[in-house]
């Protein structure tokens, strides 16, 4: 007891100094705010038809853009929820590592019903996500797949140091051809050189995206009549950035 009460006072001296300083502040941020009116336009089924894939792409950069120089756009999130209620017209879907510090909707500056995300750890392909993925093309039209590791991933750094634990095993079965796919790198292989693991997410990638052509006559298919593209991507840690892997 004697120490939650301290604890409060404690609480009370030092916030008082910053709600006295906080307060002229507060009143000066809303008009500048309210000069930029939010979007509230969605993805229609007018949009999605008339994007090729390569524009989908480049509308993706330029997400990203302005998500690594802070200017994410404001959305009216509850209009844009309201007018999605009857469909959804998707521009891509997204295949992610769970990380929480790959914020994808943020990494691309998209809002509601803009684009599909499937996330397991180390966004690797099983039979669910590849069941998610032609959906998210072959029903519901989207024509771009990004296939996006990150920087440092934990999965693939557990792959490569073997680790063995409950579930985790079998999901890290998954994740090991890349580790197979990067025998030949030169230096020192191992979870300490963030060079050699960039090198083990992005063989990851590459073999995710593999995967889905071997295992996926739908998107094989999509993709060899040009009706999607499936591109695979890095996102850096350290600025936010995402950049597209040949
Ligand atoms: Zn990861």
């Amino acid at each position: 007891m004697l120490y939650n009460n301290s604890f409060r006072y404690i609480l009370l001296i030092t916030a008082l100094p910053l709600f006295f300083a906080c307060t002229p502040q507060q009143e000066e941020e809303p008009s500048e705010i309210m000069e930029t009116e939010p979007v509230s336009d969605v993805m229609t089924k007018e949009d999605q038809e008339a994007l090729t894939p390569e524009e989908i792409i480049e509308r993706l950069k330029e997400g990203n853009e302005r998500y690594i120089n802070n200017e994410l756009t404001l959305r009216n999130y509850q209009e844009q929820v309201s007018k999605t209620s009857g469909g959804q017209y998707p521009e891509a879907v997204i295949i992610s590592c769970i990380d929480s510090r790959v914020p994808v909707e943020h990494v691309f500056d998209r809002g509601v019903g803009d684009i599909f995300v499937a996330r397991v750890a180390g966004n690797f392909v099983n039979e669910d996500i590849l069941g998610s993925t032609e959906f998210g093309t072959a029903v519901a039209g989207s024509k771009v797949v990004v296939v996006l590791g990150h920087e440092s991933c934990g999965a693939v750094k557990s792959a490569i140091d073997d680790v063995r634990l409950g579930n985790i095993t079998a999901m890290l079965s998954k994740i090991k051809p890349a580790v197979e796919m990067t025998d030949d790198y030169e230096g020192e292989m191992s979870t300490d050189n963030n060079d050699y693991v960039t090198e083990v997410v992005n063989n990851n990638v590459q073999h995710t995206i593999e995967q889905m052509r071997e295992r996926s006559s739908i998107l094989a298919d999509l993709e060899a009549n040009g009706e999607i593209v499936i591109a695979g991507a890095f996102y850096d840690l350290d600025t936010g950035k995402v950049t597209f892997l040949d």
